[in-house]
C-alpha cells in the first residue's frame, strides 16, 4: 500500500515537471516566433528610416552639386562665347583700323603745291591698287599668273632677300608689266631704322640692285612697317623728307588684308578683310604679302579678283608715280 502511494507521488511529480518544461518551451517558442521578429522588424525599420534620411540628404547634396556644375558649365560656355566674340571683334577692329587708317591716311596729289590737296574723284572710276610686300618668293610666279588671268596689274614692294638666289623673280615682275617698288633691302628694322645713314645705305642698295637686275629704276617706296611704324629709332619725318628729295613716292595703305599676322589667316578672312576695305573706299591701296608663308593670300587672290571683276566702274591698277599717294604720316613741310 505504501509502495503504491510512493509510485503515485513520483508519477505526479514527473508529470508536473514535464508540464513545466512544456510551458518553458512554449514561452521560448513564443519569444522565438513572435518577439524576435518583432524586435528585428523594429530594428530594421529604424535602420531603414536612418538610411532613408541619409539618402535624402545625399540626393539633395547631389542635386545642389549638379546645379553648381550646371552653373559653372554655363559660365564656361558664356566665357567661351565671349572669348570668341572678342576674337571676331578684334579682327573686325583690325578691319576698322584699316578704315580708320584710311581716314587718317592722307591722300594727296603728287603736285608740288604747297598745301597737299585732298583728292576728290574727278570721275566715277574707283581704283584698286593691290600691293604685295616682302617678296619676291616661291609664290611670285603664281601670283603673276593669277593677275594675268584677270588682266590685272599690281605693285610689288620687294626686298633684297631673294636677290642672290632668285634675281629672275624681280625681272619677271617688271617684264610682265607690274610695278617693281622698293621695300628696303634688308627689311630689318634694327638696321634700316638705326640712323639716317643706315637708311640711306639700305635704300641705295635696293634701288641699285633693282636697277642692275631689271633695268628698271624704281621710284616707289614703302617703309618696312609703314611710315607710321613705332619701331624706328630715327625720326620718320626725316626719312620721308629724304625720299621726297630723292624724287621717291612713298606709299602706305588704306586697306589691309590682315595677312601680316604670324598666325596664318584663312583664305576667306583675307578675302573678307580686303573686300570690306575696298567697298568702303573710293581708291584702295590694299596691303598683301608675297612670302613663302602666305599661301592663303595666294588662295584668296582669285576670289578677290573675281569679286572685283563684278564691280562696275572699278579698275585694278599698278601704282605709278602719277598715282595719288596714300600715306599714314603727314609730311611736315608746311610747318
Ligand atoms: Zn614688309
Amino acid at each position: 500500500m505504501k509502495e503504491i502511494q510512493m509510485s503515485d507521488i513520483s508519477y505526479s511529480e514527473k508529470r508536473r515537471r514535464r508540464v513545466k518544461r512544456l510551458k518553458c518551451m512554449i514561452v521560448i517558442a513564443f519569444f522565438t516566433v513572435v518577439t524576435i521578429p518583432i524586435a528585428l522588424c523594429i530594428y530594421l525599420g529604424c535602420t531603414l528610416y536612418g538610411v532613408n534620411n541619409d539618402l535624402a540628404e545625399i540626393t539633395a547634396q547631389y542635386e545642389a552639386q549638379l546645379e553648381i556644375t550646371d552653373e559653372l558649365q554655363s559660365k564656361l560656355e558664356a566665357e567661351k562665347y565671349a572669348r570668341e566674340a572678342a576674337i571676331v571683334e578684334s579682327s573686325e577692329a583690325a578691319v576698322d583700323l584699316n578704315t580708320v587708317s584710311s581716314d587718317t591716311a592722307t591722300v594727296k596729289t603728287n603736285t608740288t603745291d604747297e598745301e597737299p590737296e585732298e583728292i576728290q574723284a574727278e570721275d566715277d572710276i574707283n581704283h584698286v591698287y593691290l600691293t604685295f610686300d616682302d617678296g619676291p618668293s616661291i609664290y611670285t610666279e603664281e601670283i603673276l599668273d593669277i593677275l594675268d588671268q584677270y588682266d590685272a596689274k599690281a605693285t610689288f614692294f620687294v626686298t633684297g632677300e631673294a636677290a642672290t638666289e632668285h634675281p629672275e623673280r624681280y625681272k619677271m615682275i617688271a617684264d610682265r608689266g607690274h610695278t617693281l617698288a622698293m621695300h628696303s633691302y634688308s627689311h630689318k628694322y634694327s638696321e634700316v631704322y638705326k640712323n639716317k645713314d643706315n637708311f640711306v645705305k639700305d635704300f641705295n642698295k635696293i634701288r641699285d640692285f633693282i636697277r642692275e637686275t631689271t633695268g628698271v629704276t624704281p621710284v616707289i617706296y614703302r617703309f618696312p612697317g609703314g611710315s607710321s611704324n613705332r619701331v624706328s629709332a630715327t625720326d620718320m619725318n626725316e626719312l620721308c623728307e629724304y625720299l621726297e628729295d630723292e624724287g621717291i613716292h612713298y606709299f602706305d595703305w588704306n586697306v589691309s588684308s590682315g595677312d601680316a599676322t604670324s598666325q596664318t589667316l584663312s583664305r576667306d578672312r583675307i578675302v573678307a578683310n580686303c573686300l570690306a576695305g575696298i567697298y568702303s573706299h573710293k581708291d584702295s591701296v590694299v596691303l598683301l604679302h608675297d612670302t613663302s608663308a602666305k599661301y592663303t593670300t595666294v588662295a584668296a587672290l582669285p576670289v578677290i579678283l573675281e569679286q572685283l571683276s563684278k564691280l562696275e566702274n572699278t579698275e585694278i591698277c599698278a601704282i605709278t608715280e602719277d598715282t595719288p599717294v596714300v600715306q599714314h604720316r603727314e609730311i611736315k613741310e608746311n610747318e
